[in-house]
């Protein structure tokens, strides 16, 4: 799922959102897709195979002492930020690509009605 769907379901449910707004996560400077300043909420959509999906991330056999160490790097690194963001004060919601869109917008609508009202 592209962004731009999950994107135009959050917009379809009357949710505002920031695209493309870089927030400090302890230090480091993150650019999640979808940004509920307010809420404190950052959501982020994850590509299955750069990230690791359980369903369909794969090590490529071909040049596998390249993509072994770069996937879990990239693994290590997103539990990396979502450490991060958490200790400043924020909810993280992953999505992955292959995610039904309306499904994915059901679990963030849960994150934000967690995170009170502002
Ligand atoms: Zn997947």
């Amino acid at each position: 799922m592209p962004e731009r769907r999950l994107r135009s379901e959050l917009h379809r449910q009357g949710l505002r959102f920031r695209v493309d707004h870089p927030i400090n996560a302890s230090g480091l400077r993150v650019r999640p897709d979808v940004v509920f300043t307010a809420r404190r909420v950052a959501v982020f959509v994850d590509g299955c195979f750069w990230h690791g999906c359980p369903q369909h991330g794969s090590f490529p056999k071909a040049n596998a002492d390249y993509w072994v160490p770069k996937l879990l790097r990239n693994a290590e690194r997103d539990r990396e930020i979502d450490a991060r963001l958490h200790r400043a004060g924020w909810q993280v919601v992953r999505v992955w690509e292959h995610e039904d869109p309306t499904a994915a917008v059901e679990r963030i609508l849960d994150v934000i009605a967690s995170a009170g009202v502002n």
